[in-house]
């Protein structure tokens, strides 16, 4: 723990050069330390480099440090990053502002050192044992992808944003064809293996940054692609179905010889919103017709 305490980042963000300085050289040989000077490099910055902290001014030229603060905490990914605002507001009513837009602590400056350096220790010793339960919560622990209790918490965020915004959403649902046999033939380690490899497959295919792909069931895994049309999702399943292919993964018990994967398609349509079930039952069919059809192949779900 000591040693990844040391590796966080922790974000500063004042308008003035030497406050910037003064915080940097209380806390900087203890931490990887970054900068910005205004809101928008704050938050241009936090989405490169995702700190584990940032210490923020309130008062800045043209985006405040509340409204960097209401902006994170309403990003999916960012709201996780501890803010800590530094300032030397005087009324009580913007420290109440500081509280209300999801600051996890508060100092005043003139800061002083030592109590910076403790409140910089403890949230970060938080944060990073947050980021671990929530790791060991939402991933898997065999391919190290998500799992379905991320998927499904997700799932219908991106139903919902999806329908919103009128954009197309697809799901994929992918299966290892024949794994039965894959472990009865070599081992069931050889089959933990194949599982990983299979997992690294897939999710070097689906690399768009919104794209989820999670672990379902045992050798079933699911990619949500938003923004994706039919079109699209057909693409990526047969994008998919080449790089199993290429791979050549040897598979005695399999009628080629290499192991392949089923996939099944469905995409949201415009005209009839779905639910989340509905999806997921579409392209399990359709993952069952491409099974029937003879495996190795994707087949897109008739709505
Ligand atoms: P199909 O081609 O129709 O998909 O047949 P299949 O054999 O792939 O499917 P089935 O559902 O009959 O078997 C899935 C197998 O996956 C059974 C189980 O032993 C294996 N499996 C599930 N989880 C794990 C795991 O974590 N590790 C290993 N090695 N095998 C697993
Ligand atoms: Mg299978
Ligand atoms: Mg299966």
């Amino acid at each position: 723990m000591e040693a990844r305490i040391k590796d966080s980042k922790v974000l500063i963000v004042d308008d003035i050069k030497t406050n910037r300085e003064i915080i940097k050289a209380i806390i900087g040989t203890r931490y990887r330390t970054y900068t910005a000077s205004s809101g928008e490099e704050a938050l241009a910055t936090c989405n490169s480099l995702q700190p584990d902290l940032i210490l923020l001014d309130v008062v800045m030229g043209d985006m405040s440090g509340l409204e960097v603060c209401r902006y994170l905490k309403s990003d999916e990914i960012l709201r996780h990053i501890p803010v800590i605002f530094i300032t030397s507001l005087e009324s009580m009513a913007s420290e109440d502002d500081c509280w209300s837009v999801g600051a996890v602590d508060f100092l005043l400056k003139p800061v002083n050192a030592t109590t910076l350096l403790n409140r910089v220790k403890a949230h970060i010793t938080l944060k990073l044992q947050t980021d671990f339960l929530r790791q060991i919560a939402y991933r898997d622990g065999l391919t190290g992808l998500f799992n379905r209790r991320y998927f499904d918490e997700q799932y219908d965020m991106h139903l919902r944003q999806a329908q919103r915004s009128g954009v197309n959403l697809s799901l994929l649902i992918v299966d290892i064809d024949y794994f039965k046999q894959y472990n009865d033939s070599l081992g069931h380690l050889a089959g933990d293996d194949c599982l990983r490899l299979v997992a690294g497959l897939i999710k070097s295919t689906m690399h768009r940054p919104l794209d989820l792909v999670a672990r379902y069931g045992g050798e079933e895994f699911v990619a949500l692609l938003p923004e994706t049309d039919a079109v699209g999702a057909a693409h990526m399943a047969e994008q998919l179905r080449q790089c199993v292919a290429e791979r050549q993964i040897d598979h005695p018990a399999a009628p080629g010889g290499v192991l392949t994967v089923s996939i099944g398609v469905a995409t949201t349509r415009m005209d009839r919103p779905s639910t989340g079930q509905d999806m997921l039952a579409q392209a399990d069919a359709a993952l069952y017709a491409a099974k029937q059809a003879g495996r190795g192949r994707y087949v897109i779900a008739s709505q």
